[in-house]
């Protein structure tokens, strides 16, 4: 399923629909007075100055959400940073009106929100790191990439790809993380060309944090989730079918198709 990007890009004038992060199910919506913003000194003191418009607001906000599935019922808490943006509406003679609303700007979660579904099949340390990928997302872009990385070994390693090998000095090494890649390829070459795309992500966390966008990240968890899906769900679902028609045939040899006899 692609990522609804909108629901990931801030400042937000009104609340995505987000996806409980504990169900998966249920999406996440407003408590009763759930969203409470308390300005900041600095800007309280701002508005003295004769040029002052609300766009100088700047406030501290906390907000409650609860998930609509009433098996669930998660509470998730979010704070963050709030401003004022303009808006334009018609009066009813048709006049354009300036307003202003107050849009928010997360920097925190908990528990964090999953910007994917992590399919059941995936293995839990794989899930844990992404996890704190998302989390870090709102806040730490290159810490949200250098989580996605790790992620990335923390898949190659469930899928058996050696962390070590032994050097031309007989000493062991740690294997990078391109060259464990290289050797996942042997096992799987569309999943392994999906975590290498995701690599990059991850350099570029690691040494140049600044250069990073949130669409750089936003694009890191959509190929991974893509990867999550090539190399989980769809070989669990071979796994199953295989099993499946072995158990029908009871252990019977797999009948052998006749080759067709050319006519003429
Ligand atoms: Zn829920």
């Amino acid at each position: 399923m692609a990522l609804t990007r909108k629901h990931w890009q801030p400042p937000f004038d009104t609340w995505p629909r987000w996806m409980c992060p504990i169900c998966q199910a249920g999406t996440l919506t407003v408590a009763k007075d759930g969203v409470k913003s308390t300005e900041t000194g600095p800007s309280a003191k701002a508005r003295e100055h004769e040029s002052w418009d609300p766009h100088w607001i700047e406030s501290q906000f906390v907000a409650t959400f609860v998930c609509a599935n009433g098996e669930c019922g998660e509470v998730v808490v979010c704070c963050g940073k709030s401003t004022f943006d303009v808006t334009f509406d018609y009066d009813h003679l048709g006049n354009i009106e300036q307003g202003w609303q107050e849009v928010f700007i997360p920097s925190f979660f908990s528990p964090p929100l999953h910007f994917f579904l992590i399919p059941p099949e995936c293995p839990d340390e794989v899930a844990q790191e992404i996890s704190r990928a998302f989390a870090a997302a709102w806040s730490d872009l290159g810490s949200a990439a250098n989580r996605t990385r790790s992620a990335v070994e923390a898949l190659l390693t469930e899928r058996k790809v050696p962390k070590t090998t032994i050097n031309k000095n007989r000493k062991r090494v740690g294997i990078k993380l391109h060259d464990r890649i290289v050797r996942f390829r042997s096992q799987d070459a569309e999943g392994a060309a999906y975590l290498e795309a995701v690599k990059w992500l991850g350099n570029t966390g690691s040494h140049s944090a600044q250069e990073l966008s949130l669409d750089d990240i936003l694009d890191g968890f959509e190929v991974f989730e893509h990867a999550l899906h090539h190399i989980y769900v769809q070989r669990d679902r071979v796994i199953k079918r295989i099993a499946k028609e072995m158990t029908r045939r009871k252990g019977r040899p797999k009948p052998r198709r006749k080759s067709k006899l050319r006519k003429n």
